[in-house]
């Protein structure tokens, strides 16, 4: 079937779960903008990554560059641009975006300890990949610094 994208393109859908998953088929600008995808290669395995967690929905891999000493991504298998994109369409994903970042940190042993979520949404926020992910960050205090959640980077 053709279902309208947030941004009003369509989208040839085939969906086996509520959350929709890594099947459905999408066309035109959308799917070059996914071939560009850096994380969309990620969890293809056309990119190398260092793998925490996956599921049918969901794939979480360490980050590059930490800024903790847990710093994993939790990424939805379905290309969606930014937080700024979501739409109700998306409830049930988010739900089992969230239900990995808690298993992300339970695997991360930063469960009971406590850990940060974070996700940034365009330039002034800092987003440099355009596919909607989430840091989990943990293994050490963040307390004050709520202007730069997704930082203490340069203290590490
Ligand atoms: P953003 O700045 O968009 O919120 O976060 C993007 C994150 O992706 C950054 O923390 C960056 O280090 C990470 N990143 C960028 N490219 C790669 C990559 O190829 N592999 C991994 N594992 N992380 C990446
Ligand atoms: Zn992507």
């Amino acid at each position: 079937r053709q279902d309208n994208t947030a941004d009003g393109r369509k989208e040839n859908v085939r969906r086996s779960g509520a959350a929709g998953n890594i099947s459905i088929k999408q066309t035109g600008k959308r799917r070059d903008i996914m071939e560009d995808c850096i994380f969309c290669k990620i969890i293809k395995g056309e990119i190398p990554s260092n793998k925490v967690f996956e599921n049918e929905y969901v794939y979480a891999f360490r980050d590059i560059a930490p800024c903790a000493p847990v710093h994993v991504l939790v990424v939805p298998k379905k290309h969606i641009s930014s937080a700024m994109q979501l739409t109700q369409k998306d409830d049930a994903l988010l739900g089992k975006i969230f239900e990995a970042v808690n298993e992300v940190a339970r695997i991360c042993g930063v469960d009971k300890s406590g850990y940060r979520v974070v996700t940034n949404v365009g330039r002034d926020a800092g987003q440099s990949v355009l596919h909607l992910h989430f840091h989990v960050l943990g293994g050490r205090p963040f307390m004050n610094d709520m202007s730069t959640p997704n930082a203490g980077c340069e203290e590490h």
